[in-house]
């Protein structure tokens, strides 16, 4: 697999010209998108519309990602992330972990979905032999199952769960990872947090860890159109605050701005040179505007 096939229709891609730019400041967090779109889900609100069939954005080699991982050493990387996609369908995941802990502390996202009690093991085995922390991050949509197999699909949530049981067991205190999605069907109730904290207590987790992401019009819930940033937006604005000042994304065909639109022709910065994409990046798609009023980040913090 390397040459990248033709975007989907479900992934609109608006021009860059004429869109404000953010400035490059560091390299605090390479990602990988070791699985580019191919995935054993098919979720309804991807960003990046993964599926199992033809993925649009291939698997990458595992010697991109170790060329990647070596450059980003040199240039002081802190954080190393592993998207996809799903990481562990990858043959040689374990192997391309086992690498990026010897250079930053290492996350890697997961739909849980494979983590069975063998894998487990020996992601708990890695952790122990580690020199950086290693964090796993397992998405979960909604903490009533139905609601989230909507999203994922059937038998998502019980094999989701049993990833944190397993994870948790062996000391890796999983991230859940949740997006928006569903909120709106909980109103009136708990907030998302509390809800997802209260869920992860209640199997037995001391200590629950939960991110929130915001739901993006990208991928499978990609429009065409949409609102775009404008310099008068961004008047007293701090871009260095964007993750894209601070962020490099390799996956097939080159380094992108950001985990959100990798392999997107516009976001992309470079063909293959982690350096070489040191340059400004254009804020030129919608999810720009998500990432400006909602301050999020991809990463773990
Ligand atoms: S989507 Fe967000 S992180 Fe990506 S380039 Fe736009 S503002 Fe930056």
């Amino acid at each position: 697999m390397s040459s990248r096939m033709s975007l989907p229709l479900v992934v609109h891609e608006p021009g860059a010209g004429h869109a404000p730019v953010v400035p490059f400041l560091r390299l605090s967090a390479l990602w990988i998108q070791i699985t580019g779109t191919w995935c054993n889900l098919e979720c309804t609100h991807c960003i990046n519309a993964s599926g199992p069939d033809e993925p649009w954005l291939k698997p990458i080699a595992p010697e991109v990602a170790r060329a990647a991982m070596r450059e980003a050493d040199e240039l002081g990387v802190k954080e190393i992330y592993f998207t996809g996609g799903e990481p562990f369908l990858h043959g040689e995941i374990l192997a391309l972990l086992a690498d990026a802990l010897v250079v930053a502390p290492t996350t890697v996202l997961t739909n849980g979905t494979l983590i069975d009690e063998a894998m487990a093991d020996r992601l708990a085995a890695l952790a122990r032999a580690a020199a950086y922390s290693l964090e796993i991050r397992v998405s979960l949509d909604d903490t009533d199952p139905e609601k989230n197999d909507r999203v994922r699909g059937a038998g998502a949530f019980n094999k989701a769960v049993r990833a944190i049981q397993l994870l948790h067991e062996r000391g890796l205190l999983p991230i859940v990872t949740a997006t928006e999605i569903t909120s709106h069907e909980h109103a009136g109730g708990r907030g998302m947090y509390e809800r997802f904290r209260g869920f992860l207590a209640g199997l037995g987790i001391e200590k629950p860890r939960v991110k929130i992401l915001p739901v993006f019009a990208l991928g499978r819930l990609s429009r065409e159109g949409g609102r775009r940033l404008t310099e008068e937006d961004l008047e007293g604005f701090e871009r260095g605050t964007l993750q894209c000042s601070e962020s490099r994304v390799v996956a097939d065909g080159g380094v992108y701005a950001c985990p959100i639109l990798a392999g997107l022709p516009g976001a992309k910065l470079s063909d293959g040179g982690l350096e070489a994409s040191f340059r400004d990046a254009p804020l030129y798609h919608p999810s720009c505007v998500t990432c400006h009023e909602t301050g999020m980040t991809c990463k773990n913090g």
